[in-house]
């Protein structure tokens, strides 16, 4: 990896720590301690975006129908969060293959690795919000759908980063997206299998008073 992408890597994190706690201590402060009560209604903003690699698209637009609606839905019911698109349409396909790396991406220890490397490079340079001047306060979920993430269906790495990534059987079940969303949310595993945060994938769509107010308070989730 070079030097800068690591330098750069390194910055990217550490603003969205600042940023993370400011929200949470500021205009997150009240969801932070009363979440649970889901109100007044708030917005979280996603974008999607289809890598490609040397054959176009690695799904059809379309396939993504099935997980939107159920972040659509579910985040509405359980959280009091309306799930919009930040761009004019939810998904967006890309043309130009995207570095291996990110085609076939590793999760756990080695995603953080990443990050300082050719494929945060990638990922950031494509990220929803980050890129215009000045950049907005809106922090939307960037989720990138790539064609394999290696040993699972999706990857987060928490509120460090403002993207996600799930692979073609990530698509393939529904609940997985908003899964993965919560974890760029601050929210961790939980054991109870009809919760949203269960990681196996027969997982039900239910959150606690704590992951609502969790969910609430992050910097992706705001009243504008
Ligand atoms: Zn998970």
């Amino acid at each position: 990896m070079g030097l800068w992408s690591a330098i750069k890597g390194v910055v990217r994190q550490v603003v969205r720590v600042v940023v993370e706690v400011v929200n949470r201590l500021t205009v997150g402060i009240f969801d932070q301690l009363f979440g649970f009560a889901g109100w007044p209604r708030k917005k979280l903003r996603l974008q999607v975006i289809i890598l490609a690699d040397a054959s176009g698209p690695v799904v059809p637009t379309s396939d993504l129908q099935a997980p939107l609606d159920f972040i659509t839905r579910v985040f509405d019911e359980r959280f009091d969060v309306k799930v919009v698109p930040f761009g004019h349409t939810f998904v967006q396909a890309m043309k130009d293959p995207a570095p291996d790396g990110a085609l076939d991406y590793e999760c756990s220890g080695a995603a953080w690795y990443d990050e300082f490397g050719t494929v945060g490079d990638f990922f950031a340079k494509h990220l929803a919000g980050w890129n215009a001047i000045p950049v907005g306060v809106r922090f939307p979920v960037t989720v990138y759908v790539t064609r394999n993430v290696e040993g699972t269906q999706g990857c987060s790495l928490g509120p460090l980063t403002d993207y996600v990534v799930i692979d073609l059987e990530g698509v393939a079940t529904p609940s997985l997206m908003a899964h993965e969303v919560l974890h760029a949310c601050g929210i961790w595993h939980s054991r109870t299998r009809t919760n949203l945060a269960y990681h196996p994938s027969d997982r039900g769509e239910g959150a606690k008073w704590f992951q609502k107010n969790m969910l609430r308070a992050s910097r992706h989730v705001q009243f504008w």
